[in-house]
């Protein structure tokens, strides 16, 4: 199977957090699965940086903005795929642009417009882990730029939708999509499946769960997106319709 993993922030914060989401991928791989790990910046990486430049310039050009902010999931990405290589299997991080990710040219909200998967596959083929920087791109005049907060679960999905993933899971801070937040609300209810639309209409209310870009390319390429924690990794929300299946008609 080709499965794209996720791992948020939080999922990532600390080198024991970091190693466990390493061993459960490096397992994937030694049972003969394909495997493409898109990571966030570590923590409270992103508000970190942003406060740094509001110290520096509060109006900073979002071009630069960019530039500075896609490099807290550079920074994961070089350390997951040192954690993978750890634990003695072949790995090699990207770039979004390494990754042949294309956005348009809005600095700080980039739309994903097409995946150039020629590097990926190479990679997969030679037998290795693939590790991407999420929540950037290239836009059309070379430029680094961002996908928007939250945005590395639409580098994910998108990746699932051009490489035609057999799964397509995002690893979070809690166990699966709940009717609202459950760090606030302890008598909130998990979804075991929830419907595009759905998901849509909560986002829209405010549940940053998932990235709206993501549950938007999900719907339109059709795929299933599992929702699940890092920590546990048992089953968690699928986000999907009920027609809806991965290429290999699971
Ligand atoms: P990550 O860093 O993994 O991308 P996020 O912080 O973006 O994680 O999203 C996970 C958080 O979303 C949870 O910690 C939770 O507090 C929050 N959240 C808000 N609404 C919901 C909801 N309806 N169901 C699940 N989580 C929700
Ligand atoms: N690191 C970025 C953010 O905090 C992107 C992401 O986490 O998905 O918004
Ligand atoms: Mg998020």
């Amino acid at each position: 199977m080709l499965i794209v993993q996720k791992y948020g922030g939080t999922s990532i914060a600390d080198g024991s957090r970091l190693r466990a989401a390493a061993r459960r991928v490096t397992g994937l791989a030694r049972q003969g699965n394909q495997v493409i790990v898109v990571v966030s910046a570590q923590g409270e990486m992103t508000d970190i940086l942003i406060e740094k430049a509001a110290q520096i310039n509060r109006r900073g050009a979002a071009r630069e903005m960019d530039a500075y902010l896609a490099a807290g999931e550079q920074m994961s990405a070089g350390l997951m795929a040192m954690a993978i290589g750890a634990l003695g299997y072949p790995s090699v991080s990207l770039t979004g642009w390494q990754a042949g990710i294309h956005t348009d040219g809005v600095h700080g909200n980039a739309r994903i417009l097409t995946i150039d998967c020629l590097r990926i596959r190479q990679e997969l083929a030679a037998g290795k882990i693939v590790v991407v920087a999420g929540f950037q791109g290239i836009d059309p005049e070379g430029d680094i730029t961002t996908l928007g907060r939250g945005g590395s679960d639409t580098t994910a999905v998108a990746l699932a939708a051009w490489l035609k993933a057999d799964r397509c899971q995002i690893f979070t801070d809690v166990d699966g999509v709940y009717d609202r937040d459950p760090r606030i609300y302890s008598d909130a209810t998990r979804f075991g499946r929830i419907s595009y639309d759905h998901m849509m209409a909560l986002i829209e209310n405010g549940a940053q769960v998932l990235h709206d870009r993501s549950v938007e390319f999900a719907r339109e390429y059709g795929i299933p997106v599992e929702v699940l924690s890092a920590f546990t990794g048992e089953p968690g929300t699928i986000v999907g319709d009920l027609e809806s299946s991965y290429p290999n008609g699971t």
